[in-house]
């Protein structure tokens, strides 16, 4: 029998040469964003005054399968990929499962996570368009930092609004993108319109992403025609760009002769998800194969499992176009004691409509359970994994326990998106014991999704 190796490192010449659009293989369709005013679908060309042109075409092409990754974008891949499947021999000795543990590792960037893959093709397509600056937000850090870095190789000017509680809870991510060349500013800011009514309103406020998304947004269309706004996560595009993930975790496990019965992964927007699970999608919607899929989101921001399936705005300030996704509604800030990421009120409306037909499953899990398995899975694997990772981790390990009950040896296949660094003041609160789990009550969810738009 073929001995597994702990690392399998593809070749560089086997990186992808082109990303996958599930898309172009699901039967039925993701509703297509449409316009809030007039409820018609929005076309290519009526979201280019907000996003890069290509992206646009991206984003509302559900029939190309293959779409060419450009030279220059490959270029910058190299740098970094193709990237690290992993066989946890460590944690499945610990956890004594007959499972085969296998995680493939997004945090080997300076970027700290899969962000850089979408960031660097965004950026390059801004750059061709003949574009000066972009603006974006940042919840976490990390698409703040991947796109700084993306702006600083493709020479464009950037400026950041970050979630003002994660600023504080990570100031030097800022000094990072700062170092890239970007301007960083803590949302709510005193830049916007939409930062200053909510300063006015709530001056103690810690801000939300989508409450940054809006400054972004305003901050974008306010500094002219050579200025447009980047999304890190959610949109088809961002999901397109990420399936390079996938694509590579699937050759590695070729050359192994493997492949997954379960797919698990963290869900915020299901950039990360989305990417991983695409190629082994692909095979469940051919009929090829049937592994099953689990998206695991926090149990304080639980879009997938209580969310309601329906059209809502991506931002606080009601400015972006309607997505057909499941959603805890765009006035939705989860409770402040929420330490891992994940923070978005919707999900990606292809991971959405897959949950809906269920394709895929989805699991919610508490932070403390989460940090648990975060701390565990560093003690024997040696990788600090982000906090959002460690809800793939904590399902993972869930799942590997079950194989111990049954006897069953599954392979498990999650994605490791990225590492925890900066996240030690929530680890911190792990450690000294003041970490707690807030879950919020039907009555909470009745009141947000009270604000949903009439659709
Ligand atoms: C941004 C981020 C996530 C969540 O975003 P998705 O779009 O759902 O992938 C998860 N993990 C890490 C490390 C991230 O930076």
């Amino acid at each position: 029998m073929k001995r597994i190796p702990y690392k399998t490192y593809l070749p560089e010449e086997k990186l992808p040469q082109a990303w996958y659009n599930v898309r172009a293989d699901m039967a039925d369709q993701p509703a297509p964003m449409i316009h809030p005013g007039t409820h018609e679908p929005m076309t290519a060309e009526q979201l280019t005054p907000i996003f890069i042109e290509e992206c646009c075409r991206q984003e509302t092409d559900n029939t190309t399968r293959y779409i060419d990754i450009p030279g220059p974008v490959m270029d910058y891949y190299r740098t970094y990929r193709p990237s690290p499947l992993c066989r946890a021999y460590h944690l499945e000795k610990a956890l004594d499962t007959p499972a085969k543990i296998y995680y493939k590792f997004e945090g080997n960037n300076t970027s700290g996570s899969h962000k850089l893959n979408s960031a660097i093709a965004q950026a390059y397509y801004a750059k061709k368009q003949g574009l000066e600056f972009l603006a974006t937000e940042t919840g976490a850090g990390q698409w703040g930092t991947a796109l700084s870095m993306a702006c600083a190789y493709m020479d464009i000017e950037l400026r950041v609004y970050m979630v003002k509680g994660s600023m504080m809870q990570k100031p030097y991510r800022k000094t990072v993108m700062e170092t890239y060349g970007a301007n960083v500013f803590a949302s709510p800011s005193e830049t916007t319109s939409v930062g200053r009514k909510l300063l006015a309103e709530y001056p103690d406020t810690t801000g939300s992403l989508g409450c940054a998304i809006s400054e972004a947004i305003e901050a974008a269309l306010s500094k002219g025609s050579d200025c447009r706004y980047a999304l890190g996560s959610v949109l088809n595009h961002v999901l397109l760009h990420q399936s390079v993930v996938g694509l590579e975790a699937k050759t590695a496990m070729e050359t192994l002769d493997e492949y997954p019965d379960l797919v698990i992964g963290c869900a915020g927007g299901g950039s990360n998800l989305g990417g991983l699970m695409s190629p082994f999608i692909q095979d469940k919607l051919l009929g090829k194969r049937a592994p099953k899929f689990i998206a695991v989101e926090p149990a304080s921001c639980p879009s997938l499992t209580r969310g309601r399936y329906a059209y809502d705005f991506g931002d606080t300030g009601c400015t972006t176009p309607l997505l057909k996704m499941y959603t805890l509604s765009s006035g939705y800030i989860p409770h402040p004691n929420h330490a891992g990421g994940l923070r978005f009120h919707g999900m990606s409306p292809i991971l959405s409509k897959l949950r809906h037909d269920g394709v895929i499953d989805a699991r919610a899990v508490p932070q403390k359970a989460v940090f648990e398995a975060a701390a565990l899975f560093a003690k024997v694997e040696t990788i600090l994994p982000a906090p959002e990772s460690s809800h793939a981790i904590r399902v993972a390990i869930d799942e590997a326990l079950e194989c111990k009950k049954t006897g069953e040896t599954k392979t498990i296949l999650f994605g490791l998106s990225g590492t925890g660094y900066f996240d030690m003041t929530a680890y911190s609160s792990f450690l000294d014991g003041s970490m707690t789990d807030y879950v919020p009550t039907d009555e909470d969810l009745e009141k947000a999704f009270a604000t949903l738009p009439k659709a």
